[in-house]
């Protein structure tokens, strides 16, 4: 069975959920193959949460100085790796980091890119382009593909094995460091790429005060909390929440959007959403055409009545 290889992201070995999500898509690929890139000892960490997610082998990338480079280390680590292992694939996330070492191993490796994708077989993939509006089903032609893909569009399938561990030596990682971390503060709301239930609020929540509703809605259901551009840019939300082709991707189980209308940039930042509700007090607003559920109200009356609905049949 082709080798596939699975970038994992990490955080000091803490598995992020994409890439459980990653090795349960690179099962439709072939075998696949954990790969590690981190400061020394950070694999034993990760071991028993990859065994875990379904890796059949775990390739250790340890380094000094791997976390104060932004992708040098890994993109040297994958490198290596293709020219000894010969995949047929590398897998990636489709997040800042992945989407960043990806093009550059294509462009290294003269192989076929394809970023973006929402579902992945052995007879290739379905893309989202154009800022989500068009879905693209593409095949590599190169004898190595590079596949970025979306956080949250495969549910991942745990399926226990005993990894073998192989490490391998890559150089001191140079290129552009990083100087200076700064954690984002998030309080108890899960990740907002990561969260199954994301609650979000448009231009129509008129103001910073008025987000509590959305977030105290976001409470209730234990999501998280996002926003659209307007919103941010109109300086009632943290950019770090914005939604959409400029901000983040989200594929939630259930995204309910509060007072927004719906442009393609928004769209193309949640419409792979299992669920997606809709409260706009404007029949006509776009973001009902891809609704499941659709509620033509005024948001500072359905929230309050949403809220309370929820918290009785919680009590
Ligand atoms: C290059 C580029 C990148 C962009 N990237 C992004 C991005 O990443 N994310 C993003 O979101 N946008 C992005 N945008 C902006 C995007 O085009 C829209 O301008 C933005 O999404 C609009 O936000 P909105 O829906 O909150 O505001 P609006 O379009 O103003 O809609 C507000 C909605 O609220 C409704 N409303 C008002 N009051 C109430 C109420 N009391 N109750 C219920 N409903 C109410 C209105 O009916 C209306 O539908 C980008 C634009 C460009 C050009």
């Amino acid at each position: 069975m082709a080798e596939v290889l699975v970038l994992v992201e990490h955080a000091d070995g803490e598995l992020r959920k994409t890439s459980a999500e990653l090795l349960t898509a690179a099962r439709a690929l072939g075998e696949p193959s954990a790969v590690v890139v981190g400061e020394p000892g950070v694999t034993e960490r990760a071991l028993v949460a990859l065994g875990e997610a379904g890796a059949s082998k775990v390739y250790a990338a340890e380094v000094d100085g791997a976390d104060a480079v932004l992708s040098s280390a890994a993109l040297d680590a994958l490198t290596k790796l293709v020219a000894e292992k010969s995949p047929s694939a590398v897998l990636l996330a489709h997040t800042a980091d992945g989407k960043d070492i990806a093009g550059r191993l294509a462009v290294r490796l003269e192989a076929g890119l394809l970023t973006d994708v929402v579902e992945l077989s052995a007879e290739g993939a379905r893309q989202a382009v154009f800022a989500g509006s068009v879905f693209v089903d593409a095949k590599v032609r190169t004898p190595l593909a590079v596949y970025t893909l979306r956080p949250g569009v495969v549910e991942p399938e745990p399926q226990q094995s005993s990894p073998s561990r192989e490490d391998i030596t890559i150089a001191a990682p140079n290129g552009a460091r990083v100087v200076e971390r700064v954690v984002e503060p998030r309080g108890a709301r899960p990740e907002l790429t990561e969260a199954s239930v994301v609650v979000s609020g448009g231009r129509g929540v008129g103001s910073a005060d008025n987000f509590a509703l959305v977030e105290e809605l976001a409470d209730v259901l234990g999501g998280a909390v996002g926003a659209s551009r307007a919103a941010t840019d109109g300086g009632m939300y943290s950019h770090q929440f914005q939604v959409g082709q400029t901000g983040k991707t989200v594929s939630p189980q259930l995204y309910i959007a509060c007072g927004i209308s719906g442009a393609i940039q928004h769209r193309s930042g949640m419409q792979t959403a299992r669920t997606i509700v809709v409260i706009n007090k404007d029949a006509d607003a776009p973001l009902f055409e891809i609704a499941d559920f659709g509620i033509v109200g005024d948001l500072f009356t359905v929230l309050p009545q949403a809220i309370a609905a929820l918290k009785a049949r919680q009590n």
